[in-house]
């Protein structure tokens, strides 16, 4: 996967982010992993170091330079563990690339100062130096600027105290300075490969992660699309109840399992009594808040297992699974005495609503919905006949108001 963005671009030279702010948030990132790696390559190189201490008594005896070396190897070792030590504890926020590469310049510092002390020991300290050079970039977790600076400061050191202390000669000095330029070359670029190779990984990462949280925003968004699709293809948009097409299909349903449990259902059709008055007198708007506070004290009539959709117009439809004739016709009285009870503030103080209800029922036997609301509806026309503001039930096709 190609890195698009320009904040991701490794600078060729570094191996670090272009961007600093990129640069710090990767190395902050890293910091926890790779403080353990740093404090244990520091550790095992202090220790080398001091090892070599053996070497200096068997070459030197007690003699005054051996005491210095050990001095000096002693100081290199203390402030090398002291910095392992601490990058351990070391938050983010102290993160602080020179101190983490304190430990270097002190290696190369002491590797330094064996060539006055020990001149004759000059080619062990060649070996010394180029695993010296090679730990620096490779070994000792750290910056390539850092640990190319460091790493020349140990090599043009070397050879200045090289030729000053132990009487390099020119052609040997040339050769070993081929040789030191070689080590920095293979370290260097060995490095550079493997900070930018870590960056694009990086990278790569973090594209993804980007990616899949766009992923999830839009899911999330499609879901809520989804959401609102499916309540303007079920929802009437002035009551918010049930549209007609999706209560039919939600009463179907119920009545199927009522139908299959062998118990009773009942349906009301409810229908608001002169509402072209109301409409006429107060204007539509004011109709329209009427039907929206009628469709409230419905809902808030119904038990959670009954469902209620606006039909059509000021009239309304409810379904009663598990209600039976005479239940249905109690609880449609309340319903009606409910709406007969609302109340309307200002100019519609006067109002007086009522409801008529014609309410059909079937004991679990069979028979579609449709028949229902249709026995439901005739009876709904009985109670307007006989002067509104009643439930009238149908019972074995008669209505009973
Ligand atoms: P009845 O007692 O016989 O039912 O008389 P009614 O006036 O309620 O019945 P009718 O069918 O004559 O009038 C119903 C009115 O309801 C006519 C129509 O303009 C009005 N209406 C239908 N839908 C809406 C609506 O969404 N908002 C408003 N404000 N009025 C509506
Ligand atoms: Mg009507
Ligand atoms: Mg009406």
């Amino acid at each position: 996967m190609p890195l698009r963005k320009k904040e991701y671009q490794v600078h060729g030279l570094t191996g670090q982010f272009c961007d600093a702010s990129r640069e710090r948030m990767y190395r902050r990132s890293i910091l926890e992993g790779v403080s353990g790696e740093f404090s244990l390559a520091v550790c095992v190189a202090a220790c080398v170091f001091g090892m070599f201490a053996i070497a200096d008594y068997y070459l030197l005896g007690l003699t005054r330079e051996f005491y210095l070396l050990i001095a000096m190897r002693v100081v290199v070792v203390s402030i090398c563990l002291l910095v392992a030590f601490s990058a351990r504890r070391w938050s983010s926020a102290e993160y602080r690339p020179w101190l983490h590469a304190l430990p270097l310049w002190v290696l190369a510092t002491g590797i330094i100062l064996i060539v006055p002390l020990r001149p004759e020991s000059l080619s062990t300290q060649i070996t010394a130096v180029v695993v010296a050079t090679m730990a620096f970039y490779l070994l000792i977790p750290n910056l390539l600027t850092f640990a190319t600076a460091a790493s020349l400061y140990l090599n043009v050191g070397f050879l200045v105290v090289a030729v000053l202390f132990a009487g390099l000669a020119p052609v040997p000095t040339l050769l070993l300075s081929l040789l030191l330029i070689m080590g920095n070359v293979l370290g260097f670029f060995a490095l550079l490969r493997l900070e930018s190779l870590q960056r694009k990984q990086y990278a790569l990462l973090h594209e993804e992660r980007e990616q899949n949280r766009q992923l999830h925003q839009e899911i999330a968004h499609r879901q809520s699309l989804e959401d609102q699709l499916r309540m303007l293809a079920e929802r009437d948009a002035l009551t918010n109840l049930n549209n007609r097409g999706h209560f039919i299909k939600v009463a179907n349903n119920l009545l199927h399992r009522a139908q299959s449990d062998n118990v009773p259902f009942s349906l009301f059709m409810i229908d608001v009594d002169h509402f072209k008055h109301i409409n006429d007198t107060w204007g539509h708007s004011h109709g329209d808040w009427v039907l929206i506070r009628i469709a409230e004290v419905c809902a808030e009539a119904m038990r959670p297992s009954d469902v209620i959709g606006r039909f059509g117009g000021e009239e309304f439809v409810m379904a009663l699974p598990n209600t039976s004739s005479e239940d249905a016709q109690r609880i449609a009285e309340r319903l009606k005495q409910r709406v007969a009870a609302l109340s309307f503030t200002d100019e519609m103080s006067e109002l007086g609503i009522s409801v008529t209800i014609g309410v059909a029922s079937t004991n679990g036997e069979g028979g579609d919905l449709e028949a229902l609301i249709k026995r439901a509806d005739e009876m709904l026309y009985v109670g307007k006949r006989a002067g509104r503001d009643r439930v009238v039930v149908c019972r074995d096709g008669l209505g009973d108001g």
